[in-house]
């Protein structure tokens, strides 16, 4: 019998994406090994990713989301599998697990060889008055996607508010606002979606208010009453339904008593073979504590598929094929009604608190060829490295196929990758797919253009604190000017600067925009040609419109709290 097939008795606990994962792949790689499985819910393998759509009835039926059943998994793969049954403590010395069997009400013990803990991590509860309440809800597992849905059935509620814009807080917006229910988001910081940076946000806040969703940002929810939630601003905003979705944390209370190490926030703490700190017990999923890939950064990553992940490597390693975990990019994405937003990697606000060095470009592109019906933007920042030109991170908001373009930058960033690797990027071309330049290729050249200081890159946030010599540049046509543009801008079309070049003072630092940055970059180098000290702002005027926007977006929300009768 080689090593892969020693007969060992392995305890997993938790069978959900991490757990199930590792039985099933130990079951591949061992056929003679024992595994028992616990699990305290009553499913396994099951879909929470799709818990928000059986809310919003997009997926209607509950089996749907049930991956694979107790009876089938044990049947396929072999396993020993108690539902209902919790592990409560874990005697690394005596190699056992304390069990409380909850149909029973029994407690047993069982020995390991191995031990697997991938006990995932909970919704945090936060402590505001009347959070206890019977029209408050947490989403995790399928019981509390139930226990929703019969509350909207039952009640009707006209109202809704979700306290905290992250993930899951937007995908059940959208999901609520199925049932035609007026939905609020209360968002401690300036943004939705916290993986991505504030200037990224503006698009997606325009595009939710849109579909009906009031934005509440910058605010603090106080307490919760029976038809209200009260923010710390005064402010007392409708609520019939209430969804806490601040965040989890890692449910490691019950191994507190082992003496395995956890982080300051309940983390498990393992090394880069999945091992904690105990000999022969490993830990995976939204559990652990792992370094981030490219900042190695201590950092909690609660997604599906590092999970996945983790379970295939800490399978392999019980079972003698060495294997090591290399970290957690964070590539995350979601719906947002017709919108995507889409990460990967580090983000300007990693890298400032690492105070990690970085350059950063920024492009609007179309999903494919414009010529072509059905062309969507998409509007990309990619961060890089100003030494190498190494990627450090994206993030993207757009329509259409905002997907495909983070997963190449993903693998870019896995792969080490730089913009120059990246604008070599052979991808597939034809006029309903993309465009012979795909939008990647695009942000890759203009982080090119930066890094060999072919342009002179400025952005949104410097339009306030632009030098006393600054001359902003609008160069778009007269139309497009007249209908709007940045305040203090003049306007020289782009296809009338050579002729006007004596309009333009030479003692003066020229800002230049435009729509997105494209004639822009054109003006500029006409300028810098003509001996002028010449910047292009990327994003362009839409960047600037889009802020607009949301700024009045939430000003407007002020103004109606106050004159709806909202207590403030
Ligand atoms: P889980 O899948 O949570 O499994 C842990 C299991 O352990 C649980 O079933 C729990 O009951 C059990 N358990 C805990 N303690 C014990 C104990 N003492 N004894 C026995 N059993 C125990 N990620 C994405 O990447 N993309 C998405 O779109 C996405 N959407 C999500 C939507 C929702 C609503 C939720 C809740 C999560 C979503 N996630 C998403 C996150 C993803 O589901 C998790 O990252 C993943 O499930 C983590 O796997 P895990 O095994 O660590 O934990």
């Amino acid at each position: 019998m080689n090593a892969k097939n020693i007969s060992q008795k392995i305890l997993i606990v938790g069978g959900v994406a991490g757990g199930a994962g590792v039985a099933a792949r130990l079951r591949r790689n061992n056929e003679n090994a024992r595994i028992i499985l616990f699990e305290k819910g009553e499913y396994i393998s099951y879909a929470n990713c799709g818990l928000p759509y059986y809310v919003g009835k997009i997926i209607k039926d509950k089996s749907d989301l049930l991956l694979q059943t107790k009876k089938g998994f044990s049947q396929r793969f072999n396993v020993d599998i108690r539902l209902k049954n919790e592990v409560l403590s874990i005697d690394t010395a005596a190699r056992t697990v304390t069990v409380i069997d909850h149909e029973s009400e029994k407690t047993y013990e069982e020995s390991y060889d191995k031990l697997v803990l991938s006990p995932g991590a909970s919704p945090i509860r936060p402590r505001l008055p009347g959070a206890d309440m019977p029209h408050v809800f947490t989403l995790r597992t399928i019981p509390d996607t139930l226990r929703i849905s019969e509350f909207i059935e039952a009640n009707h509620p006209r109202t809704a508010v979700i306290i905290g814009g992250g993930f899951i807080g937007v995908e059940m917006a959208e999901n609520l606002r199925e049932h035609g229910i007026d939905v609020s988001i209360v968002e401690a910081v300036d943004h939705l979606i916290g993986a991505i940076d504030t200037d990224m946000s503006y698009d997606l806040h325009n595009h939710v208010r849109a579909k009906g969703v009031r934005l509440f940002l910058n605010q603090l929810a106080q307490s919760i009453t029976e038809k209200t939630v009260v923010l710390a601003s005064g402010l007392a905003v409708e609520a019939d339904l209430v969804l806490l979705s601040i965040g989890v944390s890692p449910e490691t209370a019950f191994i507190r008593s082992s003496g395995i190490a956890l982080g300051a926030r309940g983390q498990i703490i393992v090394n880069e073979r999945l091992e904690t700190s105990a000999p022969d017990v490993y830990a995976l999923g939204d559990a652990i504590g792992v370094k981030t890939f490219t900042g190695r950064e201590d950092a909690i990553i609660p997604l599906a598929s590092p999970a996945n992940k983790q379970a295939r490597l800490v399978a392999d390693l019980i079972c003698g094929i060495p294997r090591t975990y290399n970290g957690t990019q964070g590539t995350a994405i979601a719906k947002v009604f017709d919108m995507t937003v889409a990460v990967t990697g580090e983000s300007e606000k990693s890298l400032t608190r690492l105070g990690i060095p970085y350059l950063k470009a920024y492009t609007y592109s179309n999903s494919h060829a414009t010529y072509y019906p059905g062309a969507m933007p998409m509007f990309i920042k990619l961060i890089f490295a100003p030494s190498d030109g190494k990627i450090l991170g994206a993030q993207i908001t757009g329509y259409e196929t905002v997907d495909k373009r983070i997963d190449v930058i993903a693998t870019a960033i896995r792969g080490s990758m730089t913009v120059y690797d990246l604008e070599e990027l052979e991808l597939s071309y034809a006029p309903p797919y993309s465009s012979a330049k795909d939008p990647v290729n695009m942000a890759a050249y203009v982080a090119e253009n930066i890094l060999s200081k072919k342009t002179s890159p400025f952005y949104l946030n410097d339009l306030g604190s632009l030098p006393e010599n600054a001359l902003l540049l609008d160069t778009r046509t007269v139309g497009e000017y007249e209908r709007g543009t940045i305040p203090g801008a003049v306007n020289i079309p782009l296809d009338s600067l050579r002729d006007r070049l004596s309009e333009i003072p030479v003692d003066k630092d020229i800002y230049i925009t435009c729509q997105i940055g494209l004639r822009g970059y054109l003006a500029e180098q006409i300028l810098k040609g003509n001996g002028y000290k010449a910047s292009n702002l990327l994003g362009g005027y839409r960047h600037f419109q889009a802020r607009e926007t949301d700024l009045a977006g939430q000003e407007k929300t002020n103004r109606e709290c106050t004159v709806c009768g909202m207590e403030k």
